[in-house]
């Protein structure tokens, strides 16, 4: 199948690989695999098909990864061979199958400069465009990731330092990238300059930790330092640490779906507690739509917080109307629509004594499909639920992220197509309300630093393709995934 051609795109989309992921850096720790094994086990949440840890001994690097969840795939007889006092380490989302164990990260090449690791949270935008222009140059790649296209970069620079050519190959790169790079002697942390996908700081003993979020440090008992900035390069090694900005210096867009959505309420991204920021989003919510109601109650787990802000703000009484069962994944990251449908079944329960004809609020944190929703309201009613008011804590999502997040394409996104008059007779509720994108932004006390383009279509980096079609740039090296399948 060529890539160029628009219609096979458009029915391979349910396809897309999944790009959601947690990172983890440790360095001057003994038994770092350890730590680092403990890091990505807090940041589950972020991704939950594959995980890896590279860790290196001070000469050597060693490497172990597997489909599947952190503790699923580390035993403690492999986490004793990763020995070492530095780690690296990535969890993700991306296509099931054991065919795609060699997509696993932290990535591990031998080059010129030694070996190398890399462990990637974000999305190259102009992913394709440099693979395939190496391509034609004579590049062999190991596997279809597109982070793969930075470790070939570096290795045809002109640069005869590893810092300086991962300096070249990240001047390259455009989009979203916060990623730990692991050398034998030294570790390297960097974030792209828009800042899209958050990456902290922190320290234990005589050592440093790096993070897609604090929780990842709170489990390591290690303490929160700082952020590393937007386009900031840090480089820790036996000579201390050196933190540079070497790219040209650009408007920060924090992705604020990160509040809304992904980030553990336990954490700190961006500076800012979620919590204290998902609380937020809930009262703006009630100021935005009220409704006279008897009870607010929350799509468990992630829109718990937003409801909680909603009920403070309205005086409307918080329960927990529904419970989530832990033991299937999130509804809106697996892998397809028949999956998805059986899930959301097994997924929720009602609480008919809390709903039983009340006046019921449902906070929920975002739409996308509107699949799972429309179980929940069907389980409510069922429960014998009087009337059903649904608050969304972010605006409609009308528009793919190419920055790293599994939101669906436009076709699928029923905000995209549909009036919200037209969602609400769907779900079939009484009312139905979106926060204000306005709303959003300032729940996050901004200062116009975040990114929204899912909301409204502002994407600061536009993906490149070869064909100019950029608006399946999602699809990247989608071709080799539809090949591997068959
Ligand atoms: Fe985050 Fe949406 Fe921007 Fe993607 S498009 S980075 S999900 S705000």
């Amino acid at each position: 199948m060529t890539i160029n051609n628009i219609d096979n795109l458009k029915n391979i989309e349910s396809y897309y690989p999944k790009e959601e992921c947690g990172i983890v850096g440790v360095y001057n720790i003994p038994e770092a695999a350890n730590f680092a094994y403990l890091g990505i086990y807090a940041l589950q949440h972020r991704g939950q098909e594959s995980a890896g840890i590279v860790s290196s001994d001070g000469e050597r690097l060693f490497r172990f990864a597997g489909m599947g969840k952190v503790s699923d795939v580390f035993k403690e007889q492999k986490l004793k061979q990763l020995i070492g006092s530095s780690a690296i380490a990535h969890n993700r989302y991306s296509t099931t199958g054991a065919s795609f164990l060699r997509n696993a990260q932290p990535i591990r090449v031998e080059s010129r400069f030694g070996t190398i690791a890399m462990a990637h949270n974000g999305n190259i935008t102009n992913a394709w465009t440099i693979r395939h222009e190496l391509e034609a140059k004579g590049s062999i790649f190991q596997t279809t990731a597109d982070t793969e296209v930075i470790c070939h970069l570096m290795a045809n620079s002109n640069e005869a330092e590893l810092s300086s050519a991962l300096t070249y190959a990240l001047g390259i790169i455009k989009g979203a990238y916060s990623l730990v790079v692991l050398i034998p002697d030294a570790i390297y942390a960097v974030r792209d300059p828009n800042g899209f996908r958050p990456l902290v700081m922190g320290k234990k003993d005589d050592g440093y930790v790096f993070a897609s979020e604090t929780c990842a440090l709170d489990i390591m008992d290690a303490e929160y330092i700082r952020d590393v900035e937007p386009g900031e390069l840090i480089h820790i090694s036996e000579q201390g640490i050196q933190s540079s900005f070497p790219f040209k210096k650009c408007s920060e867009n924090l992705c604020i779906f990160e509040f809304v959505y992904f980030g553990r309420p336990d954490s700190k991204i961006f500076n800012k507690e979620v919590y204290d920021i998902r609380f937020r989003l809930g009262q703006q919510l009630a100021k935005e739509s009220p409704v006279e109601a008897d009870v607010v109650i929350p799509v468990p787990d992630s829109s718990t917080i937003a409801a909680l802000g909603y009920s403070d703000q309205s005086k409307i009484p918080f329960h927990m109307g529904l419970i989530r069962s832990h033991y299937i994944g999130r509804t809106f990251i697996e892998p397809d629509q028949k999956i998805r449908d059986f899930g959301a079944k097994l997924k929720y329960n009602a609480i008919e004594h809390v709903v039983k004809n009340k006046k019921v609020v449902v906070v929920d944190d975002s739409i996308m499909r509107g699949t799972t929703q429309k179980k929940i309201i069907k389980m409510l009613k069922n429960s014998g639920a009087k009337e059903i008011h649904v608050r969304i804590s972010s605006a409609p999502t009308v528009y793919p992220c190419y920055y790293g997040i599994d939101i669906p394409t436009s076709e699928e996104l029923i905000a995209h197509n549909h009036s919200i008059e037209q969602i609400r007779t769907y779900l079939g509720v009484d009312s139905i309300s979106y926060l204000s994108i306005e709303g959003m932004k300032n729940s996050c006390y901004d200062n116009d630093n975040h990114c929204t383009a899912c909301f409204d279509g502002n994407y600061p980096i536009l993906p490149e393709s070869s064909n100019g079609f950029y608006s399946n740039q999602k699809l990247l090296f989608e071709e080799y995934y539809v090949e591997e399948k068959l």
